[in-house]
Order: structure tokens, then C-alpha cells, then sequence
């Protein structure tokens, strides 16, 4: 483990020293003292192929050989066309425009602005505003950062960009809020948008934005059944485009391609990325719906938008060779089946923990929620920094999971998120509970 102080590199934790990743080794990291890590996150929900796919690999190795980077100010490239006819070709919806970008705070920021771009394309230029949830997480860049309704995230950088606001109640934290069916909280959360419509006048309005699966800020908490479809009924009416990040719980990690699927509905506008590139390359995507993108052919004829790595080869190259492996039936079963016993270990080892409060989540996308107090649902006192000393304890055991603090309100309540690989198999499941445990 390196000495934090001599480290040129700048880490996000100052305070914390981490060891040195060497090698991958399919469900493992493998580090600079020969320690192993199975890698029960996929870092955050990324290498869902583990991490030294031959194929992948060799698909960006061919493409190096003939070509790097072509700017597409100039070209457009064999892997990025190959790449989007596959995502058109399985998107949900009339998503049928595919714009590339090179990671999920990008993809999100391209939606924010295509979608601000699109009214005035179509001389609506007072539908502005974008709403967003509470305690979601959309990125990190400052546009991505407004619309993301995690507290903690957002105070040091206040004021953010004033044409956002959030709805409440999230309804994703439904584990609080016991008492009531789940398909009518999941009526109550969704109206809550139409009463924020009402709030700002829905003609102020550009885009409505969610994680189908709230990942990060709550540890895979699965939509009520219905909310999505009253979200999109809501949208329609008022003419709101609805934008969809399924950075994380995109790419097959739920057991479907695109996490919207099992709603039953289709955005205007999806970001994708994470499991698009697999942690092989950095990429990411936007996909638009043909109407959006014909309102901006006929009109200004560009998106004010873009990134000097957009649409990279060796990026896009990654991307169709990570899409042929985890976009076929029999791999989706497969998130689904390992989902289900990964599931299942955890409910048999925690279920009756008396710090584990919730277990949820969707394939192999899953969230264990910790509490003080099974019965009162108390959470932590943060000052355990429980969410930093879980890490260091999983990894001191050579296991990667993702621990967050701020499952409640930003700053209180914990969650441990776990997104394996999609090729763990059973012994890994076993590994994974015994090192949580
Ligand atoms: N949206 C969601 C739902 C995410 O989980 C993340 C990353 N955790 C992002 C956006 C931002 O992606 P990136 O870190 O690649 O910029």
C-alpha cells in the first residue's frame, strides 16, 4: 500500500490509502502484494464481465491497430455506428438517435441540454425548468449535480443551476413508510410531480428525470409497481419529455437490457453507461427519440453539445464487444438466476440480522439497508462513519463492496449496494455473504 503522502495521484479521500490494483482476474482484483478481492460492487455497478475478458480485450486491441481516434467533427467511426444500431435495435420505445459520450455525468448533462435545446427548437422556449427527486444521484458534473437530490453532494456547491427543483416523497424509501399498499405510495409519490407541475406552471417545464432503480444514494431501491407508468401518464399530458438515467441500473444489471423495460414504459431520452463499457473503456450514451432529434434536424441542424471523446473508436469498439456478451437472452437469465441466489444467501444470513433492516434490489443489483434497531428503523448515528469503516473492514477481507451513508436525508442512514459481476457463480455467492457477514 503506497504511502498517501508520496502519491503524486490526487484521490478523492485524501486521508485514506488504498492498495495498488496489477492485474484483474475475471471476478477479481488482484493487487500489488498478490492480495485478491473478489469484487462483489463491480467497483460502482461497472465490470459486469469481471475483469479480464480476453474477447473485450481483443476487440480494443483490433481497433487500436487500425485506428485510435478520429475526431467527429470529421468522421464517424465502424464500432461507433456498430454500437448504436445494436442499442437502437433493443431500445425501448421510439428511442432511435444514439449520441456517445464518455461517461454517466456526461450522458446525463447531454440530456439536460438536449432537452432544453429541444423546446426552443420548437419555439417553446419557457419550458425550462427540469424536475428531478430527491436523494437520486445523477453525476457529478455541476448540471448532472443540480439535478441530483442528494443533500451532502450538493451543499458545498450551493447555489446549483436555479432552474431545477425536487420532488418529495421519494418513493423510493418506502421502508420508511410502512402502512400503506405499495401501489398507492406508489400513486402518492408520483403525484407529487403533478403537484410540483402545478407548483411552476407545467408549461415551464422541460423534462422530469429518474433512476428507475435509485442505486447509489439508496442502494438499489426498486420503483413501486405503477409509479413509472402514472410518472410517464403525467409527463404526457403535460407535454413534460421524460429522461431516464439508467447509468447504473442499465445494461442488463437488473435482468432486463434497460431497467424501464420491467416498468413497462419508455423515456424521451435514456443515459446509459457503466455496464455499456464494462470498465474496459470509459463510455457512455444518451439515446434520444426520433421526434426529438428530427426537432432538431429541421431546425438549427446542431446540438449545442458535445466533448472532444465523444464517440472514441477504442470506446465504441469495447462497447459492441461488451454488448454481444451481455445483451443475449441467455445472459439476462443469468443476472436474473445469480440474482435470485445471491438474494436469497443474503435473506438467509441477514434476514434476521439486527442491523440489517431491508434487503431489496432487482438481479444482480442488490441493497442491504443497516439500522440501528430492526424494530424502530433508527439509523446510525453518523458519527460511526459506519459506511467508511464497512469498506475498510470488506476490503481488509479482500472483498469490494459499495458502502454509502446518507440513505435517508444525505447525511443519515447506511446501505451496503452489491452489483457483482454477471459471471459470479455459486462459490463467489458464498464468498460474498461469508466476507459481508
Ligand atoms: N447517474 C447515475 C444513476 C449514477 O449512478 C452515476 C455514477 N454513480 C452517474 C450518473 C454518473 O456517472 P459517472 O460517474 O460515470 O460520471
Amino acid at each position: 500500500m503506497p504511502d498517501a503522502r508520496a502519491s503524486r495521484v490526487f484521490p478523492r479521500h485524501t486521508k485514506a490509502s488504498v492498495p495498488v490494483a496489477v492485474r484483474g482476474e475475471g471476478c477479481f482484483i488482484v493487487d500489488s502484494d498478490g492480495k485478491k478481492y473478489l469484487d462483489a460492487s463491480g467497483g460502482a455497478a461497472v465490470s459486469c464481465l469481471g475483469h479480464s475478458d480476453p474477447e473485450v480485450t481483443q476487440a480494443i486491441k483490433d481497433q487500436l491497430d487500425r485506428i485510435a481516434f478520429a475526431h467527429t467533427g470529421f468522421f464517424t467511426s465502424e464500432p461507433a455506428e456498430a454500437l448504436a444500431d445494436r442499442l437502437i435495435d433493443r431500445a425501448p420505445g421510439d428511442l432511435s438517435r444514439v449520441y456517445f459520450v464518455s461517461g454517466g455525468s456526461e450522458a446525463v448533462e447531454a440530456a439536460l441540454k438536449l432537452a432544453r435545446q429541444y423546446f426552443l427548437e420548437i419555439g417553446q422556449p419557457q419550458r425550462r425548468h427540469i424536475v428531478a427527486r430527491w436523494q437520486s444521484y445523477h453525476g457529478n458534473t455541476l448540471g448532472a449535480l443540480s439535478a441530483g437530490g442528494n443533500r451532502w453532494r450538493r451543499e458545498p456547491f450551493e447555489p446549483l443551476l436555479v432552474s431545477m427543483s425536487h420532488v418529495d416523497p421519494c418513493y423510493a424509501y418506502r421502508y420508511r413508510e410502512p402502512g400503506e399498499s405499495e401501489e398507492a405510495y406508489g400513486i402518492r409519490a408520483a403525484d407529487a410531480l403533478e403537484a410540483e407541475l402545478q407548483r411552476l406552471g407545467p408549461e415551464t417545464v422541460a423534462a422530469f428525470v429518474a433512476e428507475p432503480v435509485v442505486g447509489a444514494t439508496l442502494g438499489a431501491v426498486t420503483p413501486a409497481p405503477g409509479y413509472f407508468r402514472r410518472i410517464r401518464e403525467i409527463c404526457d399530458r403535460h407535454g413534460v419529455l421524460l429522461i431516464l438515467d439508467e447509468v447504473m441500473c442499465g445494461m442488463g444489471r437488473t435482468g432486463s437490457l434497460f431497467a424501464c423495460e420491467q416498468e413497462g414504459i419508455a423515456p424521451d431520452i435514456a443515459c446509459i453507461a457503466k455496464g455499456l463499457g464494462a470498465g474496459y473503456q470509459p463510455i457512455g450514451a444518451m439515446l434520444a427519440s426520433q421526434r426529438i432529434y428530427d426537432a432538431i434536424a429541421a431546425g438549427s441542424g446542431f446540438f449545442q453539445h458535445g466533448h472532444t471523446y465523444l464517440g472514441h473508436p477504442a470506446a465504441c469498439a469495447a462497447g459492441v464487444a461488451v454488448f454481444d456478451k451481455i445483451s443475449g437472452p441467455a445472459m439476462l437469465a443469468r443476472v436474473r438466476e445469480m440474482g435470485g441466489k445471491l438474494d436469497a444467501a443474503l435473506r438467509d444470513r441477514f434476514g434476521q440480522h439486527p442491523n440489517v433492516g431491508d434487503i431489496r434490489g432487482r438481479g444482480l443489483f442488490l441493497g442491504l439497508e443497516l439500522v440501528e434497531d430492526r424494530e424502530t428503523k433508527a439509523p446510525f448515528d453518523p458519527a460511526h462513519g459506519l459506511a467508511a469503516r464497512i469498506k475498510k473492514a470488506a476490503m481488509a477481507r479482500g472483498l469490494m463492496c459499495y458502502p454509502m451513508s446518507g440513505t435517508l436525508d444525505g447525511r443519515r442512514g447506511d446501505h451496503v449496494l452489491l452489483a457483482p459481476p454477471f459471471i459470479i457463480d455459486d462459490t463467489h455467492v458464498e464468498l460474498i455473504v461469508d466476507r459481508l457477514a
